[in-house]
């Protein structure tokens, strides 16, 4: 297993922030382990670094098949990727991992990568397995994600695993970069079917019930099938609801095959394209708006806002037309 520590995490970045990202994208495709450690930490500190490397990569990247784990803290996400990890390798599979921490102060425990590392054989270069912080939101993806899932799509791997502890409060998350999404419950975390009620419910394509050695695995599965089966549709993709035993790596076969079921599924019936269209038609706008954001943080910008926000506390022009004003002085920066 690839593990880089964190000072050398930096360390890399900055070699590879110097070095620009042109000659990485041949490194990385040719396979080499350095060109891709120290390229994902450059993404991850300079966004155009990210830019121009995903620009150099794409044309040459064949996208894997990519499974979205999510599911609240404790309910066995971590130990579950570690199950997959072991029995995709076992298949001679090459597997890439991206731990998305929500990078709160709070959290307190082991971030998720660590712990899924701590499982992987540390001479194993069949898996490569990074933590990227979240934008801070649950479920929010940070915009150095999607470029870090290229990066070890061009490298060679076989399947990406993306684990994430929510989804679906922000405009992108792990079900626009994921071709499945296994949301992970368990009968202790309680909040299962009060996040399904919310709307949650929608975007996972799998549910997975972990720790069916515990007291109230049953009840809840069958609580989540009875929740689902008044939404299913005909001709629509059957969502499955699976009982696992993630620590004794019971279930983890037929999450995966839960998983190519789903992906065939969405082959033939054509959905693929109008599935990847809404999903990079998210990630696009997600990057818009992320370049909006940035535009208004800057001078002169910035002081034009705080100008109109005068005008607009004094009577001299409403909210919306201060927006206007803003909109058409953005437009002209781009
Ligand atoms: P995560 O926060 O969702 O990544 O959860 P972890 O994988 O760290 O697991 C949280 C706790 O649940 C750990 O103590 C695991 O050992 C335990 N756990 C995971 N899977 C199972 C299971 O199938 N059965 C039981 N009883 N405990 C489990």
């Amino acid at each position: 297993m690839q593990r880089p520590n964190p000072r050398a995490l930096n360390k890399a970045a900055a070699v590879a922030l110097n070095e620009g990202a042109g000659g990485y994208a041949g490194r990385i495709l040719a396979g080499e382990l350095r060109a891709v450690a120290r390229a994902i930490s450059a993404l991850e500190a300079d966004p155009s670094f990210g830019r121009e490397l995903s620009s150099a990569l794409w044309r040459s990247t064949q996208r894997k098949p990519r499974l979205g784990i999510t599911g609240s803290p404790g309910v066995g996400k971590s130990t579950l990727t570690n199950a997959l990890i072991a029995l995709l390798r076992g298949k001679g599979l090459r597997v890439g991992v991206v731990a998305v921490d929500p990078s709160s102060p709070f959290s307190g425990g082991a971030v998720l990568g660590d712990r899924v590392r701590m499982a992987v054989a540390e001479d194993d270069p069949g898996v490569y397995i990074r933590s990227v912080g979240s934008r801070g939101s649950l479920g929010g993806l940070s915009s150095a994600t999607s470029g870090i899932v290229q990066v070890l799509e061009a490298f060679g791997m076989d399947i990406v695993l993306i684990e994430t502890v929510g989804m679906g409060q922000t405009g992108f998350d792990i079900a626009d970069i994921s071709d499945t999404v296994v949301l992970v419950l368990s009968p202790e975390s309680g909040d299962g079917v009060q996040a399904m009620k919310a709307g949650v419910m929608e975007i996972a394509d799998i549910y997975a019930v972990n720790k069916a050695d515990r007291p109230g695995a049953g009840a809840l599965a069958a609580e989540i099938s009875a929740l689902l089966s008044p939404v299913e549709k005909p001709g629509e993709w059957q969502r499955p609801v699976l009982k696992l035993c993630a620590k004794q790596s019971e279930g983890a076969e037929d999450l995966l095959a839960a998983f190519n079921a789903h992906r065939e599924f969405v082959s033939e019936f054509g959905r693929t394209e109008e599935r990847r269209r809404h999903q990079t038609a998210n990630e696009i706008k997600f990057i818009v708006e992320g370049r909006v954001k940035s535009i208004l943080e800057r001078s002169p910008q910035r002081d034009e806002l705080l100008a109109l926000a005068r005008r607009v506390i004094a009577g001299e022009l409403d909210a919306n037309e201060a927006a206007d004003r803003l909109l058409e002085r953005i437009a002209a920066q781009i």
